[in-house]
């Protein structure tokens, strides 16, 4: 007990360190508030320790001055970072959905400085923020107009509080959709100040619900695609063709959600059955609103297209302002919706298109170059290439699978959770997922200037 008072008593004060010279020098860059934190910490953690019998001597003062700016460096390391994803899921909503082009990178390091965002060069007017984007999605989707706010959730709001306002909301019990993380669409309706009115039943909807449902207090048809689960076995819905038709007939405006917002027409895509921008605009739906980082593959935006009185409806409501998109993002949806003029590039050129559509083959010479890097790495695992079947991730797609090949590993020493929290550590960290006891690295995620990097994180956290 003697002991360890005296030992408590050696533990050095607060401003002995802080005057250390590597102390000193890394206030410069962490400033003196974290330095002193840090230094309380690193002092804090060796009390402990005494207390609790871990540390037995008190460590040099050289020792000390080293965990400190080691502990700074780790607290700023903490911060948003690049991550490699190994998971195979193009639209991964934790790891930031899509990853932007190299065209759209360009853009945001131009649009960082001073720009014309709302100036009209020509006339050295006012201009409007929306003077590119606009006019390259109507003619992509084949729309009247557009709008692009600050994401989809946005863009949603925006159009019930614009027509819905105090009258009714008509959507189907089968569209009720929650997007994530807790957040539902049946909530953001609500704050539109509307009123939802919900027909039919989780599995059948027809359009006689939709029908029935509607009064002189209904303001709104919404169709809301089920972006993350599907109904299947003894169910239906209706169409927004349909539903366009009975819009028309009641002088209201239909607005589809189609979240994820597929572009190009559907055979572009590896995957079936999700309704595409301008499929839907051609059935005729007044309004779509989709993300512009799901399948689009360009930064966080929510876009609206549809009919001209009702786009500029929406663009006078103050809510505009609220959710406008900001310039580095509107900078990077410009750039990648010019991709999308040839749809051969766009493919190649967005990284999300382009990781949905490698083929097999590819993916399997991909991930035997994985699996020659990992073993010249020298890393103490077992490796092997194995079929390997993706999600498309961020609410597109559901229960549909794109084939492919990962790389298995297998730890020789430690368990393959283990390796999993590890390489979650690494520097970048790696994100694989565990299936069947073995650690799955998927080339279709990941780029190929990135495997030695993967091969030299196992390396280090097998070592
Ligand atoms: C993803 C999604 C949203 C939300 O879009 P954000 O861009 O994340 O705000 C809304 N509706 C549907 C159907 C979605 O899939």
């Amino acid at each position: 007990m003697d002991e360890k008072r005296a030992l408590l008593q050696k533990i050095p004060q607060v401003d002995l360190l802080l005057r250390r010279e590597a102390v000193r020098e890394a206030c410069e860059s962490f400033g003196h508030t974290a330095v002193r934190k840090a230094v309380r910490q690193v002092l804090d953690s060796l009390r402990a320790g005494l207390l609790a019998g871990e540390v037995r001597e008190i460590p040099s003062m050289e020792a000390l001055e080293k965990q400190t700016v080691e502990a700074l460096k780790k607290a700023r390391e903490s911060g948003l970072r690049r991550v490699i994803n190994a998971t195979g899921v193009a639209l991964h909503t934790n790891l930031g959905r899509a990853p932007l082009a190299e065209k759209a990178l360009k853009a945001l390091e131009a649009a960082a400085g001073y720009l014309n965002l709302e100036y009209d060069l020509p006339s050295g007017e006012r201009g409007s923020r929306g003077t590119f984007v606009e006019p390259l999605l109507c003619a992509l989707c084949g729309s009247e107009a557009a709008l692009v706010v600050n994401n989809n959730a946005a863009a949603l709001l925006l159009a019930l509080s614009t027509f819905s306002k105090g009258k009714e909301i008509v959507v189907s019990r089968g569209e009720l959709v929650e997007i994530g993380d807790g957040f539902r669409i049946p909530d953001i309706m609500a704050e539109s100040g509307g009123t939802l009115c919900e027909v039919g039943s989780t599995n059948k909807t027809r359009l006689s619900d939709y029908e029935n449902a509607i009064n002189e207090q209904t303001g709104m048809l919404l169709k809301v695609h089920t972006s993350n689960y599907r109904v299947i076995g003894f169910s239906a819905s209706v169409q927004v063709r349909e539903l366009a038709a009975l819009g028309a007939k009641h002088n209201l405006p239909v607005l589809a959600d189609l979240g994820s917002g597929a572009v190009l027409e559907a055979s572009e895509y590896p995957f079936s059955g999700e309704p595409t921008v301008p499929q839907t605009l051609r059935d005729g739906a007044d309004l779509v609103c989709f993300s512009g980082d799901k399948l689009l593959g360009g930064p966080q935006a929510g876009i609206l297209l549809g009919k001209k009185e009702l786009i500029a409806r929406m663009k006078r409501h103050p809510l505009a302002r609220a959710l406008r998109i900001d310039k580095l993002s509107l900078a990077a949806l410009e750039a990648t919706l010019r991709l999308y003029e040839n749809p051969k590039r766009a493919k190649e050129e967005i990284p999300v298109l382009a990781s949905l559509s490698a083929v097999s083959e590819s993916l399997r010479r991909q991930a035997q170059a994985l699996c020659r890097e990992i073993v010249e790495s020298g890393a103490d695992c077992g490796t092997r290439v194995v079929p390997q079947q993706r999600p498309v991730g961020g609410g597109a797609a559901p229960g549909q699978l794109l084939d492919g090949f990962a790389v298995a590993v297998c730890p020789h020493r430690c368990a393959v959770e283990q390796l999993e929290a590890l390489l979650r550590n690494a520097n970048p960290p790696v994100i694989a997922r565990i299936f069947d006891g073995e650690l799955l690295f998927d080339p279709a995620t990941i780029s190929e200037s990135d495997f030695e990097a993967v091969a030299a994180a196992l390396a280090k956290s097998l070592g």
